[in-house]
């Protein structure tokens, strides 16, 4: 349904305010924090948010601090007026809109650590990431203190990262990890996959590939990570303009390598292509194969 539009907020008192308000209303306020640039992802998460809770309060924030230097930070595509279409048109009541100004003073030299999961996959390829990623968020709870806070498992290691420090720093708030969506072909919906040219938009459907064979393989009883990703690696040559960053399988907690398939585990790539390094996950439980 159409309303008037969203709130927009810049000021994190004046958000957290807002929400402070509605939930001594009894209103349950969900949350989806993002980066912009909204796509059907984004939409998936604010709609699940819609259908749990009264009010909807989306962010949208080009975190600086999550990006490794020379990343695309100055490049990453702000497209406001679309998102607060989008916005409306879902039905959302406020978006924060905190200026990196506001949100990070010069004086702030605060940074969380997630010990241990912030290390491995995207980790090891983009250092402090995760440390970004988790200082956001957890700066974020703070201006918007919901009931309940939505990601998606297409950045399986940072639903991982901010489900242990809600909850080794006592967060009082509740997560959902929703699935992710993807284009026709299989390729998770990214906004950076808008960089592709052509040519590695054909080839980018190489990650889905990949996973699926590691589906396909632990299905038919493979319990062996060797050989199930010998058989993922085969697939790389279709894509001879991406590079293979990383293709792990790992255990689904604690994101540590495993060598046999005995309890769930999380397949995961990243791959870098010339214009834009894409990545992708899937669950593999063996009680379900
Ligand atoms: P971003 O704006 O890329 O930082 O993403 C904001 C939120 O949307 C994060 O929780 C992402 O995991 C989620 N998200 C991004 N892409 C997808 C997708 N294709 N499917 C589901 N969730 C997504």
């Amino acid at each position: 349904m159409e309303h008037n539009g969203p709130m927009v907020i810049d000021s994190p008192i004046a958000m957290r305010d807002l929400v402070e308000a509605l939930r001594s209303d009894k209103q349950r306020v969900g949350f989806v924090p993002t980066m912009g640039n909204l796509h059907e992802g984004h939409s998936s998460l604010i709609r699940a948010a819609s259908e749990e809770c009264d009010i909807v309060v989306v962010s949208i924030f080009v975190n600086p601090i999550q990006f490794v230097a020379g990343e695309d930070f100055e490049r990453y595509p702000r497209t406001p007026e679309n998102d607060l279409a989008l916005c409306r048109q879902l039905g959302v009541e406020a978006v924060f809109m905190p200026t990196v100004a506001d949100f990070y003073p010069r004086s702030s030299t605060t940074r969380i650590t997630v010990h241990k999961l912030e290390q491995p996959l995207c980790g090891r390829s983009r250092p402090g990431h995760f440390v970004g990623v988790a200082t956001v968020v957890a700066k974020l709870f703070h201006c918007v203190p919901a009931n309940l806070a939505f990601f998606g498992l297409k950045d399986y290691q940072q639903c991982k990262i901010i489900e242990r420090m809600v909850r080794d720093l006592d967060f009082p708030i509740e997560l959902r990890f929703c699935p992710t969506v993807r284009e026709p072909d299989g390729l998770a919906m990214s906004s950076r996959n808008a960089y592709l040219s052509k040519e590695e938009r054909k080839q980018a459907v190489v990650l889905r590939n990949m996973l699926d064979r590691a589906e396909y393989v632990v299905k038919r009883g493979e319990r062996s990570v060797e050989v199930v990703r010998n058989a993922m690696s085969e697939l790389s040559a279709m894509a001879p303009l991406g590079k293979l960053d990383y293709m792990e399988i790992v255990d689904a907690d604690s994101l540590e390598p495993v060598q046999r398939i005995a309890s769930p585990v999380v397949a995961a790539v990243a791959v870098k292509f010339p214009s834009a390094r894409l990545i992708d996950n899937a669950l593999l439980n063996p009680a379900n194969a």
